[in-house]
């Protein structure tokens, strides 16, 4: 169901609250607030295989489980991480990865994507609980692999759901960042306004200029 608040339209997936977004690094230095629209987004960033290894920001297990205690997903392992979830987390990140990106490009998704999401979909997800003072959290204990179920769940809505549409890879040149437009026009084209907007006004701005002066 997709409902609207304020500017923006969300949809009630199954974690709960809106993603504020994450602080990305750059290797090369320097950083910025990237928000995918989704918290299985999100998590498709932490890093990558291939040419994205240098942007790998889970190198451990203890690195997934801060990763998942951040809100809204604020899954706090009771249960340590193991270096099995560890690998199958990077499975699932390179999956919803791939079927966002063949879903931006109206592509097919890819099979192995699709068999990888379904397969960590299949396990127990993370279990809400309420407390007396109206706040939700998660049924103990909570292990890195029910989060992953509930992240591979989460895609499967937005990809079967009204906002799969909506995902889109950066308009930026050579920008594969990827994200679920939530804005209520549907207007969104980059990963972020502080690095791929700017560069493309700037962009934009010098050639105007120089059209002018020929123009002159
Ligand atoms: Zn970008």
């Amino acid at each position: 169901m997709v409902v609207t608040e304020g500017d923006r339209t969300s949809y009630s997936g199954v974690v709960r609250g809106r993603t504020g977004g994450r602080v990305l690094h750059s290797p090369h230095g320097g950083s910025f607030v990237f928000d995918a629209g989704a918290v299985c987004l999100d998590f498709a960033h932490t890093g990558g295989e291939g040419e994205y290894a240098i942007f790998e920001t889970l190198h451990e297990p203890a690195d997934l489980a801060e990763w998942l205690a951040q809100p809204p997903l604020a899954a706090v392992v009771t249960v340590p991480v193991t270096a099995r979830e560890l690998a199958d987390a990077k499975a699932l990140r390179q999956a919803i990865w791939d079927a966002a990106h063949a879903r931006a490009a109206d592509r097919p998704l890819p099979a192995d994507a699709v068999a990888t999401i379904n397969r960590a979909a299949a396990a127990p997800p993370l279990v809400p609980a309420l407390t007396s003072d109206t706040t939700a959290g998660w049924v103990p204990p909570v292990r890195a692999r029910q989060a992953l179920s509930t992240l591979a769940r989460e895609m499967i809505e937005l990809l079967s759901g009204p906002l799969a549409e909506r995902i889109r890879e950066c308009a930026g040149d050579d920008c594969p960042l990827v994200f679920v437009d939530l804005s209520r026009p549907g207007s969104r084209r980059w990963c972020a306004m502080e690095r791929c907007g700017n560069r493309h006004k700037l962009r934009a701005l010098r050639a105007r200029r120089r059209t002018e002066r020929r123009g002159a």
